[in-house]
């Protein structure tokens, strides 16, 4: 089971995506309220804790980022271990993060389980004028996959509660 012990119920998130669509600017913004423009790449193995209250009950969201591991477009087995729920993100600004969402997708096949993880495909960087994705296109891409999709931008805020929260419920509602 996910640990159904209301007060202590927790869920593994992971964060992936290609090197730079902003994957530790969600996190940090969703956990602490922090946007840091000039972000250093990613070190170590990370995550967060945060604690949200969804339909009344007592959730923490324990979100992992992937250390910096994405360059080379592929994770370990133990970092998808046990994830309930999978942020993909690209940026809205650059095409070819979004032509990568394939082998995201790919890997996800081959280190979660299909019917238990539920997916979210996040579009980030709404609030830069050079877009390369279209809306429609991440919706469409969404619908064929079978994914929650939401686009953010981590600069303003706009989506980024909403991402996490869409998840965790979906989560909730998948037996
Ligand atoms: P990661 O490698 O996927 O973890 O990406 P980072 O979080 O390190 O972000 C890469 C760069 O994009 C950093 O300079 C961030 O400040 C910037 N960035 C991240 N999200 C946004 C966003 O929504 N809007 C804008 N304008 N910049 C962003």
């Amino acid at each position: 089971g996910r640990g159904m012990d209301a007060a202590s119920l927790t869920l593994k998130l992971l964060l992936i995506g290609d090197s730079a669509v902003g994957k530790s600017s969600l996190l940090l913004r969703f956990t602490d309220g922090a946007f840091e423009p000039s972000l250093k790449p990613t070190i170590g193995v990370d995550f967060k804790v945060k604690k949200m209250v969804i339909d009344g009950r007592a959730v923490q969201l324990a979100i992992w980022d992937t250390a910096g591991q994405e360059r080379f477009r592929t994770l370990t087995p133990s970092y998808y271990r046990g994830a309930q729920g999978v942020v993909l993100v690209y940026d809205v600004t650059r095409k070819d993060t979004f032509t990568g969402l394939d082998s995201w997708l790919n890997e996800l096949e081959i280190y979660t389980s299909k019917n238990s993880t539920v997916k979210m495909l996040v579009g980030n960087k709404t609030d830069k004028p050079d877009r390369e994705v279209e809306r429609k296109e991440g919706l469409q891409f969404a619908r064929k996959r079978s994914l929650l999709f939401i686009e953010t931008s981590a600069k303003t805020l706009d989506g980024v509660q909403h991402a996490f929260e869409e998840l965790a419920i979906k989560i909730l509602q998948t037996p």
